[in-house]
């Protein structure tokens, strides 16, 4: 199946609901939802891919973040994919509230039209763990298969157990992945990944605990049937670890063709779960675990044995840190921001989203933010 990942914008702290802990500094100015108040140009953005669909490609739109519960046309969005017979995943660090509209909008939507939520539990969500089980419950009550997300911070890891214990008990996949900065995942000391590979339950997170694979002698979809899109410059990727040069746009309507099946950036790391859940790279299938982790809780697998067998396929591990990963974080040390500081930020950067980052803005996303 093709897939689709696509950024937003950014969130109130700048955490992304994929990765978790960034503390990149932008923070959100409500603003930057205004483009989006625009169902014409949810219509637009959604045409490039009703125009690519058929009978053997269906595509899976991949809402990553900032937050996409706070999308205004969320509904829209979703329910359009459907009709036009694609589908929409979510992923969410359920951190809006259960009144919120897109909260209650999922709670009464077809949960067909949502192959899957990845509940992605952030630090702050310490705060209101309660909240965030019953969201999760009452989503999966609805329909809607519910991966619990687990970035795996050094800092968090004395909560893995307590947290594993309450997912198995509501039969909701307890998933763990690696944390990234320009540190991590190779500075986790033997004791960290003893605790995180406990909880390992497919090869994604073995791959990531490893740093990535090395992508020399890869071949994958990347640029035909795996994308990654900016939904406010509109510039499609080839997949979320290559960021060299974009190959089309949405909002243009334009790809360009696929030139041969390796690695668009042979300095890369092939990193992000999405590969190989979505099983866009040769040999390394993870589909049929995502699958189990959709369907409910998962036993954690032996990591070991995992990693043995993407060592006996041939498959070998990025040895150097890498940036400019999506994911990545920048403050290994920070794991929630305090609400001064993110007042602090927002005074810092009050302007951003309406100097010169607005230029970078596809025209047609710029028009139904206001602009003439
Ligand atoms: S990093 Fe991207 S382009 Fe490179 S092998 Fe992996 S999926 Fe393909």
């Amino acid at each position: 199946m093709p897939s689709a990942m696509i950024f937003l914008f950014d969130t109130c702290t700048s955490k992304c609901a994929y990765c978790g802990h960034a503390t990149s500094g932008k923070v959100l100015d409500n603003t930057q939802l205004t483009p989006y108040r625009d169902r014409s140009l949810i219509d637009r953005f959604l045409g490039f891919f009703e125009r690519r669909t058929d009978a053997e490609n269906k595509w899976l739109l991949m809402l990553l973040g900032g937050e996409p519960l706070l999308m205004p046309n969320l509904d829209h969005f979703i329910e359009r994919t459907h009709a036009a017979g694609n589908r929409t995943a979510l992923y969410t660090s359920l951190n809006i509230g259960s009144n919120h509209k897109s909260y209650r909008y999922l709670l009464g939507c077809d949960p067909e039209a949502v192959d899957y939520i990845m509940a992605s539990f952030h630090p702050e969500a310490d705060d209101f763990e309660d909240r965030f089980f019953e969201m999760m419950a009452a989503l999966k009550q609805h329909g809607h298969k519910v991966i619990f997300r687990f970035i795996a911070h050094p800092l968090r890891l004395y909560r893995m157990e307590d947290l594993h214990r309450k997912c198995r008990d509501m039969d909701i996949c307890f998933s763990p992945y690696a944390y990234c900065s320009a540190n991590y995942p190779l500075g986790y000391t033997p004791e960290d990944r003893t605790i995180i590979e406990r909880y390992t339950t497919n090869y994604s997170q073995v791959v990531q605990m490893e740093n990535g694979l090395a992508v020399q002698r890869l071949t994958c979809e990347a640029g035909e049937k795996l994308l990654y899109i900016n939904a406010r410059d509109g510039k499609i990727f080839p997949c979320p670890n290559v960021f060299n040069r974009a190959i089309g746009n949405v909002y243009d309507d334009y790809l360009e063709p696929k030139k041969g099946r390796g690695c668009y950036d042979m300095s890369t790391r092939c990193f992000c779960d999405i590969n190989f859940q979505q099983n866009h790279v040769a040999g390394l299938d993870d589909s049929a675990n995502f699958a189990a982790e959709k369907a409910g809780y998962v036993a954690p697998a032996v990591h070991a044995d995992l990693r043995a067998e993407l060592a006996a396929k041939g498959f070998s591990f990025h040895e150097h840190s890498h940036r400019k990963t999506l994911g990545e974080n920048s403050a290994d040390d920070k794991l929630v921001m305090t609400k001064s500081e993110v007042k602090q930020v927002f005074e810092q950067n009050r302007d951003f989203y309406h100097g010169d980052f607005r230029k970078n803005f596809h025209p047609v996303f710029r028009k139904s933010g206001g602009e003439q």
